[in-house]
């Protein structure tokens, strides 16, 4: 199997409808369709935000991405020179989704938020360059020290 089938079977692992939420549970979604990337991100703004020291997420089509239930949005400069929104819930701060104004075709989804996350995997690991040094980056297909252009 190539590189791009791996990855592939990967992402296609995760079938829709893809159903997750927030920690306090206000804010739901469902994605209507198969995750096309998925990353361990391991950027000073994503360790900042989440606390952690990566985070784990993966994007999929925007329009198959609905969600409900009281948001606060953080706008940050990413190193892109483009605008990234952040989307926590209102009322417990858990970090949702976000999205990079250079690519409003994508949403990127936290699989921290995930109802069932069995079937989830970062096919990459991206922003090596940025990770802590305390933890060894998880195994992944591809891995970038930076953020790889789409
Ligand atoms: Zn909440
Ligand atoms: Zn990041």
């Amino acid at each position: 199997m190539g590189l791009r089938e791996k990855i592939m079977a990967q992402l296609s692992a995760m079938q829709p409808p893809i159903h997750g939420g927030c920690l306090c549970g206000k804010v739901t979604y469902v994605c209507r369709a198969t995750p096309v990337w998925s990353v361990n991100c391991h950027c000073h703004s994503c360790q900042a935000l989440s606390g952690a020291p990566f985070v784990s997420a993966f994007s999929v089509p925007a329009q198959s991405f609905e969600t409900s239930g009281d948001t606060v949005s953080y706008r940050r400069s990413a190193e892109s020179g483009y605008e990234v929104v952040t989307t926590h819930c209102a009322a417990c701060g858990s970090r949702v989704h976000a999205q990079s104004k250079g690519a409003t075709h994508l949403k990127n989804v936290f699989a921290s938020t995930l109802d069932d996350a069995s079937n989830f995997k970062p096919v990459s690991n991206v922003y090596l360059s940025e990770a802590a040094h305390w933890v060894e980056p998880p195994e992944t297909l591809v891995s970038f020290p930076k953020m790889p252009h789409a």
